[in-house]
This record gives structure tokens, C-alpha cells and sequence, in this order.
């Protein structure tokens, strides 16, 4: 095992392991104070638009188009984008709410952070081998239309 010491090993062994350890322990500690002295972000709204938003007369709309919904709907009869509260978690209808985001990623906006790209590379390269390089192909050409690295006009309307 890995702390345990044992009389056949080498004491070089024995010091370069401890020297993993503690460089384990140090990294675990900077991401710790990273984490911890990360700079607070001010609300979005305050408590007045919280409670608005979980009052009675609040209506549901579409993330996409901002188009009224009633509760029970599945999709937007407007743009067609997966509006139910359970999309991402029915095995069937969970299947559109993946489609829309390669399809946000291959000819829609998202943003133009380098999370984001990978988050898409990521899930492009985890869908099919097939369909890969076609995801991979169109997301790269669209991130190309978008401005590329540069950071595009009204990128900060979606923070
Ligand atoms: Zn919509």
C-alpha cells in the first residue's frame, strides 16, 4: 500500500513517495484557498424579483425565446426548444434536450468561454465515433463564425 512502510523497500522509495504525498496534500491545499478566496458575485436580482419569481400569478417561459408556456408543456410552440421541468431526466424526451445542445453548439450562440468549447468537444467526442468529427467539424466552424477566441459583441448579456 501506499503509506505503509516495509523493511524490503528501499528508503529512496520510501522518501519519494512521501514527497508525492506531500505534494498531493499541497496541491489539495491551494485549490482549497483558491476555492476559498474567490471573489463573491453580487446576486443577479434581489429578494423583491425572488419572491415575484415564486409567486403564484409568475408564468413559466421558454429559455430560448422567452415565449409564455403553459406548465404542462414538453416543448416550445414557438421555437420547439425542450421546456418541460423534467426533459433532462426522462430517458425518451432527454434525447431533444441533448439534440438542442449540439445544435446550439454546431449553429446557435453559446458562450465564448474555453469551458464552454470544451464542454461541447467533450460531449461531441462522447456522443457517437461516427458523429464526432460531423459535431466536431460544425462546432469548430460555427465557434470560427462567432469571433473565434476574441470575445464577441453582447457577450456580456449572458452572463
Ligand atoms: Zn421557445
Amino acid at each position: 500500500m501506499f503509506m505503509m512502510f516495509q523493511a524490503s523497500e528501499p528508503i529512496e522509495v520510501f522518501i519519494g513517495e512521501f514527497a508525492i504525498l506531500g505534494l498531493a496534500l499541497f496541491i489539495v491545499w491551494r485549490i482549497v484557498v483558491w476555492v476559498r478566496e474567490a471573489p463573491v458575485r453580487p446576486d443577479p436580482w434581489d429578494a423583491e424579483v425572488g419572491n415575484q419569481l415564486a409567486g403564484p400569478d409568475a408564468v413559466e417561459v421558454c429559455p430560448h425565446c422567452l415565449t409564455e408556456q403553459p406548465s404542462t408543456a414538453w416543448f416550445c410552440q414557438k421555437c420547439g426548444s425542450a421546456v418541460g421541468p423534467y426533459n433532462n431526466l426522462m430517458p425518451y424526451v432527454q434525447v431533444f434536450s441533448e439534440g438542442e445542445v449540439f445544435r446550439n453548439g454546431a449553429s446557435g450562440r453559446f458562450r465564448n468561454r474555453p469551458l464552454v468549447l470544451t464542454g461541447f468537444v467533450l460531449i461531441a467526442l462522447s456522443s457517437s465515433l461516427a458523429f464526432a468529427p460531423v459535431i466536431l467539424f460544425f462546432l469548430l466552424a460555427n465557434w470560427e463564425r462567432r469571433g473565434g477566441g476574441t470575445k464577441q459583441v453582447g457577450d456580456s448579456e449572458h452572463r
